[in-house]
C-alpha cells in the first residue's frame, strides 16, 4: 500500500545527540499518560528519576478522549506541577499539544519538548497551526504517527514542522487503529515506521508500547520488538498509582515495574566487529539472495503461465475472475504453509498481491487484444 513508492523526503533534521545531553540510546521517556494531581506528578517524577535510566518526563495535560465526559486533563496549572518536576529532579518535560493556544501556554511555562499526538497528526490544519505557533522557535517536536498507518500524512506533519524552522524532530510509533480483533489495543504494523526510516533516515523514531499494548503485560515484548528494529528510544507511561489513573489505567505501570522492565531490556546493537560473526553472516545472506532469486525466477514463470490462461480465456469469452478457482488456491496453498509452519495471515498477504497481479496481467492480456482489433 506504502511500500516501495518511489518517494523523497528532504527533513532537515538535526541529530538527538546535538540538542539532548545524556541521549544515549535507546531514549527513555516516562509519565502518566494524564497530570492529574501536583502529588501525584512529583511522586512519580522522583521515582522515575531515581531508576537513572529515564531522560524525559511526560505529561498529557489536555487530554484528547474518544468520548465526551471523561477526564479531559487539568490544564493550566499542570504546568506549573511540571515545572516543579524540572527543579526537583533531573528530567525534562514534554506535553502534547494539539492547537496553537497549548503551544503558547508549554512555551510560557517552559516545557522543554512538545509532542502532537496521533489525532493530531491525522488533521493537516490542526498540524499547521501548531506550526505557525512554532515559528521562529527553538523546541524539540515529537510527531506520533495518525491513527491510521497513512505514512504520508505522518511525514506531512514533519514538513510542516521543518517549513518554520524547526529541525529537532522526532517520531512516535505507537500504532495503528482497527477494528479487527487483536491482541494490541493498537496494531503495530512495524512495516510502517520501517518504512519511515527508509524515506527519513536521519529522523529518529521511538516507540510507544503502552498505546500499541493497551495493556501490561504485552510492554516488555513491544518494547523489545522496538529495540531489536533498532528504533532511537521508547515512551512508557507510568504513573505512581496505575490502577486508579483517570485515563489508560490498564496499560500503564508504576515506576519499579518501569524499573525492572528496563532493567530486563536487552539493548542491541547495529553492527559487530567480530569478524566471524560478519563472515557468517554474510554466507547466509548468501544463501538468502539465492532462495530469493529462486523465487522470483518462479513467479515470473508463473506469471507467463497466466498470460497463456489469460489469452486462452479470452479466445473462449471466460471471465477472468473465477470465484472457485481463487477459493481453491487459498484453501490448498494455505493448508500447505500451514504444514510447512508458514503462518496463516503471511501467505494469505502473499497470495492476495500475487492473485491481485494475476488478475492485472490477464486484464491487460484483453486489453492489449481489443485495441489491436
Ligand atoms: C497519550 O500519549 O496519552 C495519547 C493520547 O496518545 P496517542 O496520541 O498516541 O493516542
Ligand atoms: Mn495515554
Amino acid at each position: 500500500m506504502y511500500l516501495c513508492k518511489a518517494m523523497q523526503s528532504n527533513l532537515q533534521i538535526l541529530p538527538i545527540n546535538k540538542w539532548l545531553k545524556d541521549s544515549k540510546k535507546p531514549l527513555i521517556i516516562a509519565g502518566p499518560c494524564s497530570a492529574e494531581s501536583e502529588e501525584q506528578i512529583l511522586e512519580t517524577a522522583k521515582a522515575i528519576d531515581a531508576i537513572g535510566k529515564v531522560n524525559i518526563f511526560r505529561a498529557g495535560v489536555w487530554k484528547p478522549r474518544t468520548r465526551p465526559n471523561s477526564f479531559e486533563g487539568k490544564g493550566n496549572i499542570a504546568l506549573q506541577w511540571l515545572k516543579e518536576v524540572k527543579k526537583q529532579t533531573s528530567l525534562l518535560t514534554t506535553v502534547e499539544v494539539a492547537n496553537a493556544e497549548h503551544v503558547e501556554a508549554c512555551l510560557k511555562n517552559d516545557v522543554d519538548i512538545l509532542w502532537i499526538g496521533a489525532r493530531t497528526t491525522v488533521n493537516p490544519f490542526y498540524v499547521q497551526e501548531i506550526a505557525d505557533a512554532l515559528k521562529g522557535v527553538d523546541i524539540p517536536v515529537m510527531v506520533k504517527n495518525p491513527l491510521h498507518p497513512d505514512i504520508h500524512l505522518w511525514i506531512g506533519a514533519f514538513e510542516r514542522l521543518n517549513k518554520v524552522g524547526i529541525q529537532k524532530l522526532m517520531a512516535i510509533h505507537r500504532g495503528f487503529f482497527s477494528y479487527n480483533k487483536n491482541i494490541y489495543r493498537n496494531i503495530p504494523q512495524w512495516e510502517v515506521p520501517i518504512e519511515l526510516k527508509r524515506i527519513c533516515p536521519q529522523l529518529p523514531i521511538i516507540c510507544d508500547p503502552s498505546h500499541i499494548s493497551g495493556k501490561r503485560d504485552l510492554l516488555f515484548d513491544v518494547a523489545q520488538t522496538a529495540l531489536n528494529l533498532d528504533m532511537d528510544g521508547l515512551m512508557i507511561e507510568t504513573h505512581s498509582n496505575p490502577d486508579g489513573a483517570l485515563s489508560d489505567a490498564e496499560q500503564q505501570i508504576t515506576p519499579s515495574a518501569l524499573h525492572e522492565l528496563l532493567d530486563q531490556l536487552i539493548i542491541k546493537s547495529k553492527d559487530s566487529a567480530n569478524i566471524e560473526f560478519k563472515n557468517f553472516l554474510n554466507e547466509l545472506r548468501n544463501q538468502v539472495d539465492e532462495v530469493d532469486d529462486e523465487i522470483l525466477q518462479l513467479l515470473a514463470k508463473r506469471m507467463v503461465l497466466i498470460e497463456k490462461i489469460g489469452e486462452y480465456k479470452r479466445e473462449n469469452d471466460i471471465t477472468i475472475l473465477q470465484l472457485d478457482r481463487w477459493k481453491e488456491i487459498l484453501k490448498t496453498r494455505t493448508e500447505l504453509g500451514n504444514k510447512l509452519q508458514l503462518p496463516k495471515d503471511f501467505i494469505c498477504e502473499i497470495l492476495v498481491a500475487i492473485h491481485k497481479e494475476s488478475i492485472r496481467k490477464q486484464a491487460e492480456v484483453i486489453n492489449y487484444a481489443s485495441s489491436t482489433k
